[in-house]
């Protein structure tokens, strides 16, 4: 663990100081009968200011602590910076910030620290005391209506995963309730993968935007360039009316040139090992099945794996907001570990026109390394409702779902587009 060295206040011991160190510990006296005089909880005191470095790292702590430990710990900070609260480092005579002082119930002092205090070491500090704070009660998260409005014209966005439609590669299905606007043919693909109907002829229903002009085409005669992100090893997809405009794109953009029955062999040949979505690994949540390579199309379906394969599993998901990798380990249908351990999930939900809260669909699920890592990555994404579970819950979500429910997962109609 490391520590930072506390701001000294006063470098040296004066004589003054000396001088005046029994009031001081007289009016700590009173401090602690103040602090007993609001609260029957432990307590814990963090004097300190909003600028130094150390006090700013016990900020967030503090924050959590205060969520995970409602009702059962007392957390207060006290800036000595700033004018109004000039007097009480003294009065609690300290000579740095920040200072921890733990105070019992009663208001009694029971020991202080100086310096950066870790969270689990305040934690085990509070159990050498005698004080047993138990288990973090989670905080709640959720967002029941979308934070801001979608500005976006209807036809902008893709029907599936609610991304904008590019004018250089949207992608138009016809069904038997309209046309489906997609993103991209990656989109269609996943669509494809996810019909319940009869889809022999699927591509006479699409048409595709020509790279090269921006107008729509029949898909079955275009010439597709295929390549991968140099960085990401991604796939992307152009089409182009002519094969010249493709050859041409080749040339500077590189990748190679492929007809619709080999774009599709390639589209479908990586699939959800729960939903049977059609995927790419770059974007989705790996899931070992016994030393085999699986996926999961999101963090929700790679919980998935292990109800429907009913073996053990391990689980890798960055996090939606940082690409930290979250590591999940099962064992007969359990979750056995979760790395790290402050890891939760968000369940995307929407609501249906009756008011059934269903799932939101795969696109809006996700791990989270912590739940302020989700939060934060709710504030840039406002049109995000669901709320936070525990991965735990993901798992038991999953193991209750009958063989026909698996079955059926996430196929059009139940986590059906809008
Ligand atoms: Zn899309
Ligand atoms: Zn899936």
């Amino acid at each position: 663990m490391f520590q930072l060295a506390p701001h000294r206040i006063l470098s040296s011991v004066t004589a003054a100081l000396v001088l005046t160190l029994g009031l001081w510990v007289s009016s700590g006296r009173a401090a602690e009968a103040a602090a007993a005089a609001t609260s029957a909880l432990p307590k814990l005191l963090d004097l300190g200011s909003k600028s130094c470095i150390p006090c700013k790292m016990m900020a967030p702590l503090l924050k959590e602590l205060t969520e995970e430990y409602a009702g059962k710990l007392q957390v207060e900070f006290i800036d000595v910076w700033v004018k109004e609260n000039a007097a009480k480092g003294k009065e609690y005579g300290i000579s740095a910030i920040p200072t921890q002082i733990f105070f019992a119930p009663d208001g009694k002092e029971l020991w202080r620290h100086e310096g950066f205090f870790a969270k689990a070491d305040i934690l085990a500090k509070w159990k050498e005391l005698g004080f047993d704070l138990g288990t973090a009660t989670a905080p709640k998260i959720e967002r029941w209506e979308p934070a801001a409005k979608d500005a976006r014209a209807k036809d902008q966005i893709c029907t599936l995963c609610d991304g904008d439609i590019s004018p250089k590669t949207a992608v138009v299905v016809t069904s038997a309730k309209g046309d489906v606007r997609l993103c991209s043919l990656h989109c269609a693909f996943i669509l494809y993968s996810c019909l319940t109907e009869d889809k022999t002829g699927f591509e006479k229903r699409v048409s595709v935007t020509d790279y090269a002009t921006g107008t729509l085409v029949a898909a079955s005669d275009v010439a597709y360039l295929q390549g991968a992100d140099g960085k990401t090893g991604r796939p992307w997809i152009k089409a182009f009316a002519s094969r010249d405009g493709a050859a041409k794109e080749m040339q500077t953009g590189g990748g190679s040139i492929i007809g619709w029955a080999a774009l599709q062999e390639s589209e479908l040949s990586q699939r959800c090992g729960f939903c049977d979505r059609s995927l790419y690994p770059q974007d989705v949540a790996s899931v070992r099945v016994e030393g085999a390579q699986s996926y999961g199309c999101c963090a929700h379906c790679a919980m998935g794996v292990t109800a429907r394969t009913g073996k053990d599993t391990e689980v890798r998901q960055p996090d939606g907001l940082t690409g930290e990798m979250i590591i999940v380990k099962t064992l007969g249908g359990a979750v056995a570990s979760v790395e790290p351990a402050t890891a939760v999930a968000w369940f995307g939900k929407k609501q249906t026109a009756d008011g059934k809260w269903v799932s939101a669909g795969c696109f809006h699920q996700g791990f989270f390394a912590t739940p302020e890592n989700l939060r934060q990555w709710l504030d840039v994404h406002p049109l995000e409702t669901g709320e936070m579970i525990t991965i735990q819950q993901s798992l038991a979500d999953k193991m209750k779902l009958t063989p026909q429910q698996i079955q059926k997962a996430c196929k059009i109609g139940e986590c059906a587009p809008k």
